[in-house]
């Protein structure tokens, strides 16, 4: 069995905003971009984040925008301003036992820089990230079926965990368990998955998916 983990608003939490100043440094470069005004360019930013995945997807794709020169303006943040070693998060996974890997939308300089701040990078076997799934981001099936044939899920099994629904899709096509990580219960529950609202439960949420 192997555990994968969404990073964003998964592995830390939403309401320190990290990811909601990314999001408006993203609406900020479509602006720029394109030549338009901020409201325009956070339209387009959740325009291509519902057809495309992610945004950089949609700008490489309509715009021939390089995917670098993309983060380069958009993750250009100090993301100590917003999280910080999480023993407790540690103790959880230390608790489960079985191997886990981070497979995330986020660039991986990014996505190394936070697991680092939150001090669990050593516990991770692996982090899959947007430029492992060639840009083509979740819930898109490309990056799942790469990873299932990379990690051999189908003859060892998986748990996805991810705070959206729509991610855990894919994986649930192929054989994967999936647990939503619906935090402090603020968004809609969404009864196909097993829910969990802290990260604490996901020991235990792990033994009711696996049972
Ligand atoms: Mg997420």
């Amino acid at each position: 069995m192997r555990l994968i983990l969404d990073l964003d608003n998964t592995l830390y939490p939403a309401k320190c905003n990290l990811i909601r100043d990314i999001e408006t440094r993203i609406s900020q470069f479509v602006a720029l971009k394109l030549n338009l005004d901020f409201d325009e360019g956070d339209r387009l930013r959740r325009e291509y984040f519902i057809k495309y995945g992610t945004t950089v997807t949609g700008m490489k794709v309509l715009y021939d925008v390089p995917p670098a020169e993309f983060y380069e303006y958009t993750h250009q943040i100090d993301i100590h301003d917003y999280i910080s070693t999480d023993e407790a998060l540690r103790a959880t996974l230390q608790r489960i036992g079985i191997p886990m890997s981070v497979f995330t939308n986020s660039p991986l300089s990014y996505a190394t820089q936070v697991l680092e701040v939150l001090g669990i990078d050593d516990l991770m076997d692996g982090v899959y990230c947007i430029e492992f799934s060639e840009f083509i981001s979740k819930p898109t099936p490309l990056g799942y079926e790469k990873l299932h044939r990379e990690l051999s899920l189908g003859e060892t099994g998986a748990i996805m965990v991810d705070d959206q629904p729509r991610n855990l899709v894919p994986g649930v096509k192929l054989g994967w368990k999936a647990i939503r990580y619906n935090e402090d219960g603020m968004r809609e529950p969404d009864e196909r998955f097993v829910e969990i609202t802290t990260l604490d439960e996901l020991p235990e949420a792990i033994e009711r998916v696996t049972d």
